[in-house]
């Protein structure tokens, strides 16, 4: 068995021979012609006299200054609701990112919204199904299945809701300062700003037809707002228990909720390096097409190499500073940093990691188009490839190959 110090020896030597013949590629710059900031030996090769600015390159960096491994011309992997214009109306705004500005997101379409206390995003349905995470306040949803069986509850940071394609709903703001959320639709192309309205359909329906449908004279329907509310301010809704019996009548309650717990979800791991919560069709029974994870990495740490078999994942960054390197064939490699309000994507099978480049605590959250959550650790595969096969792969000793870090760790310590 071939010792370290003797593999490094012949490391050394075959090195110290192809000196001449590859001048420049070496661990950590492999490419030829090499690329990086660490192959300028004339300072100006790196220094950018402008226009710049600085306030979005300081972001960044890694797009300003990437490793010197990163190669070929991978679709953008980043992209913000911090550069997405809000649609501001009285009671909340949202903003969107949609397969439109981010290409690459062809599984998933993003969407933030406020809404204040109060606030309503109007009662309507639509073709995509819609999974959300609270980042902030208090909301209350409403949602009814096709069976007639009306549903309600209000959501805190960290709990999330599921409403799936067609399925009616609506959205309230509650006290003491609204919410604030992210939606995300199970299609890229989807936007929020083309939802079928309660509104838009009775002004769009002639006055006798809606008499006829409801059952009342067509007076009643005399003061519909003619053009759509959409997003508009509300009074504060009153207690739960009263408006849910208010609301449901004699009709039956649906036998799975709507509304899930994220935050409080099982930890997948959880040490000092950092956790991971998974919530998918196993334990939030309704949400069918979106799996969804929280991951919380410590100072230093790193969500480890790995790749998802089954589904495209779609990141929201919402606290600290990360930064994504995605490996593809070609090879393709970019790596870029994600700052709050971020958005990353990660196209199936493509390799990644997620380093916490910070100091203080990085969270995000992932989703998946795909009823169960997967994913392969490029450690574990290797700790149980055969050892001898991996050495001959890679010149390490086999003796290590077999204590790398196995399928339980998900995140590794700084
Ligand atoms: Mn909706
Ligand atoms: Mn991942």
């Amino acid at each position: 068995m071939l010792s370290r110090r003797s593999v490094l020896a012949t490391a050394a030597a075959g090195a110290a021979v192809s000196a001449t013949a590859a001048a420049a590629a070496s661990f950590g710059n492999p490419d030829e012609p090499p690329q990086g900031a660490i192959n300028a030996k004339n300072p100006a090769s790196v220094t950018d006299p402008g226009p710049q600015d600085p306030a979005i390159s300081n972001q960044l960096q890694s797009a300003f200054s990437p490793p010197a491994t990163d190669v070929g011309s991978m679709r953008q992997i980043w992209s913000s609701f911090n550069t997405s214009p809000r649609r501001i109306q009285d009671g909340g705004w949202a903003r969107e990112v949609t397969q439109r500005s981010f290409p690459i997101s062809t599984t998933i379409a993003g969407v933030n919204m406020r809404l204040t206390a109060g606030g309503i995003r109007e009662l309507h349905w639509h073709q995509a199904a819609e999974w959300a995470y609270m980042t902030y306040g208090n909301c209350r949803v409403t949602v009814l299945d096709p069976s007639g069986r009306p549903y309600v509850a209000d959501v805190k940071e960290g709990d999330l809701w599921y409403f799936p394609a067609g399925y009616p709903h609506s959205l309230q703001g509650l006290g003491p300062d609204g919410c604030e959320f992210v939606i995300c639709f199970d299609n890229g192309a989807a936007s929020e700003f083309n939802t079928l309205l309660v509104t838009d359909w009775l002004a769009h329906t002639p006055p006798a037809v809606l008499g006829k449908n409801f059952g009342v004279p067509e007076e009643t329907f005399a003061n519909i707002p003619l053009h759509n509310l959409w997003i508009f301010q509300g009074k504060l809704p009153g207690d739960l228990e009263a408006v849910r019996k208010a609301m449901t009548g004699n009709a039956a309650l649906p036998p799975e909720p709507f509304t899930f717990s994220l935050a409080s979800a099982p930890y997948v791991t959880n040490t000092k390096a950092g956790s991971l919560q998974v919530a998918d069709s196993n334990s939030f029974k309704v949400s069918t097409t979106v799996a969804g994870a929280l991951a919380t990495i410590k100072p230093g740490g790193m969500r480890e190499m790995h790749w998802h078999p089954n589904a495209d994942e779609w990141q929201y960054y919402i606290k600290g500073k990360a930064r994504m390197g995605v490996f593809n064939t070609g090879p393709n490699v970019l790596t870029m940093d994600f700052n709050p309000g971020d958005i990353g994507y990660v196209p199936r099978n493509f390799g990644h990691y997620v380093e916490n480049i910070g100091d203080t605590d990085l969270q995000f959250f992932a989703v998946f188009r795909t009823p169960q959550y997967q994913e392969v650790s490029l450690s574990d595969w290797l700790a149980h490839s055969p050892p001898q096969m991996v050495a001959e792969h890679l010149n390490v000793d086999p003796a290590m190959v077999p204590h790398w870090p196995g399928s339980d760790v998900f995140i590794m310590p700084g």
